[in-house]
């Protein structure tokens, strides 16, 4: 039950004009709503128009009915959840983004962060270019669309921008006749294909999940710093950029972000979860009489981990169905009362047992105290805490949203100092030298594990800026006395 935040989710489609796409992708955001729950937007092109409806809020907020006949039928359509992890939640963040130009309308989603992206903006704004957000995906439409002018075509320009681009990008571009996806060269953030059967409709998407949910079958992950380009009912694939850098996608997609029925290079995520479980069985065997998960993503690794050892397996929380990840708790400043509300534990399963519980990451702490706290009141004997992630160590530079270092409570405390924070009998950690084996087949070649070892694939910003956009027009506010 970590309290970190996901990043962004974003579907595309390509299909027959007059189709439902719009309405195929408020189905397709549903399914992604895990990766993002600030703000939702879908973009729809009937014959070279774009229509779009975006909006801070859950897909479910956004998209009345109204909103969604006004996005009207069309042949392309592209959609997008948000966790902004570059610029605020706000409603001028939201996507997709919409540009209108003389080479033709196009709109952008995007799901990652960029490592160069204050650079690329103060280059633009020296050469003119006026933002009107403050998210690093803006920067990518400047740039793409800058390229566009050079190209032939608007693949040729995404492949231009790519050149450019550093950091961690999964796109969904429309242009007026075509649907364009690319996934960064390291392939941080996840992207796959697939088609639906009844209508020959091609769509793309973060998660496979989101194929399932309306009807697809998954043909391929998009490889990392691969183009694919749907034109016209046909499919074909860009690979100037394949191969290019070192394969490093984000290991904690596995451990926590993706919905466990999703498939990421191949791999299953609750397999991937199920693995965590067995290896923590493996480095940190306890004698116990129940293994318990945290819901959701410490219930496939508290799997693994019963499997491996032997321990019965059982249901040792309920999670309200219907509180919101965003929920606010209005008068309930203390912890102990917002879990209370999410979580609460079923007693008879753990009263005078000796009980292992696994959750899937620790990071300032403060959540998972109030969680324990309710074992010991149910009458645990023994707290046996096992976390199905190595212990965060570094932010993330790649659209993930971990706190500085200043709270990170490994950054501060050991092992066993932490078991005492959190007063549990005994504390494991996944071994980081683990966390490559969890996709059974090797993902797509290798793993970014930089917040648990520092190990950062790319040039890193010399500091985290989340608000780099917003404290840049704050600072320039001040000194023109505004
Ligand atoms: Fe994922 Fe951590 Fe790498 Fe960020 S630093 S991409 S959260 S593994």
């Amino acid at each position: 039950m970590a309290s970190i935040h996901e990043e962004c989710g974003v579907f595309g489609m390509y299909t027959s004009p007059g189709s439902d796409v719009g309405l195929t992708t408020y189905y397709a955001l549903f399914a992604l709503q895990h990766r993002g729950q600030e703000s939702a937007g879908i973009a729809v092109n009937d014959d070279g128009v774009i229509s779009k409806c975006k909006d801070v809020g859950l897909v479910s907020d956004v998209f009345t009915p109204q909103a969604l006949e006004r996005l009207g039928k069309g042949s392309i359509a592209v959609g997008h959840v948000r966790y902004g992890t570059t610029g605020n939640g706000g409603r001028t963040n939201a996507q997709p983004i919409v540009v209108n130009h003389v080479k033709g309308a196009m709109a952008l989603a995007h799901n990652g962060n960029l490592t160069n992206a204050v650079k690329l903006r103060r280059e633009l704004e020296m050469g003119g270019a006026i933002f009107h957000t403050t998210s690093d995906t803006e920067v990518i439409a400047y740039i793409i669309t800058r390229e566009r002018l050079k190209c032939g075509s608007i693949e040729e320009a995404v492949s231009n921008a790519m050149d450019i681009l550093e950091g961690a990008y999964s796109l969904v571009v429309m242009s007026p006749t075509k649907l364009i996806c690319c996934r960064d060269p390291h392939g941080f953030r996840p992207l796959c294909f697939g088609q639906r059967e009844s209508d020959g409709a091609w769509m793309v998407a973060s998660e496979s999940c989101a194929l399932d949910a309306v009807g697809a079958k998954m043909i391929a992950d998009v490889q990392p710093g691969e183009i694919l380009v749907f034109d016209g009912h046909t499919m074909h694939s860009i690979d100037r950029h394949v191969g290019t850098k070192k394969p490093s996608m984000c290991v904690f997609e596995y451990i926590y972000f993706a919905r466990p029925d999703s498939v990421i290079d191949g791999a299953s995520v609750h397999e991937a979860r199920v693995r965590a479980g067995a290896f923590l069985a493996l480095r940190h065997p306890v004698q116990a009489d129940v293994v318990v998960g945290v819901p959701d993503s410490g219930l496939d690794a508290a799997e693994g981990y019963a499997r491996q050892s032997g321990i019965p397996y059982a249901m040792g929380f309920v999670k309200s169905r219907y509180v919101a990840r965003t929920f606010i708790a209005p008068g309930q400043e203390n912890r102990e009362d917002k879990v209370r509300m999410k979580l609460n534990c079923i007693r008879d399963v753990v009263k005078g047992k000796r009980v292992v519980m696994i959750d899937d990451s620790i990071v300032r702490g403060t959540t998972s105290r109030p969680i324990i706290n309710q074992l010991w009141q149910a009458g645990a004997r023994e707290v046996h805490m096992r976390v199905s992630a190595p212990p965060f160590l570094n932010p993330c530079y790649y659209g993930v949203d971990i706190d500085s270092r200043d709270h990170l409570i490994a950054c501060h405390h050991t092992v066993e100092e932490i078991a005492e924070i959190l007063h549990v009998n005994s504390l494991g950690y996944l071994d980081v030298g683990d966390v490559h084996m969890l996709a059974a087949n090797g993902g797509c070649g290798g793993f970014c594990t930089a917040c648990f070892n520092g190990d950062y694939p790319t040039d890193i910003p010399g500091e985290r800026e989340k608000f780099m956009f917003e404290q840049k027009i704050s600072e320039k506010l001040q000194k023109s006395g505004t």
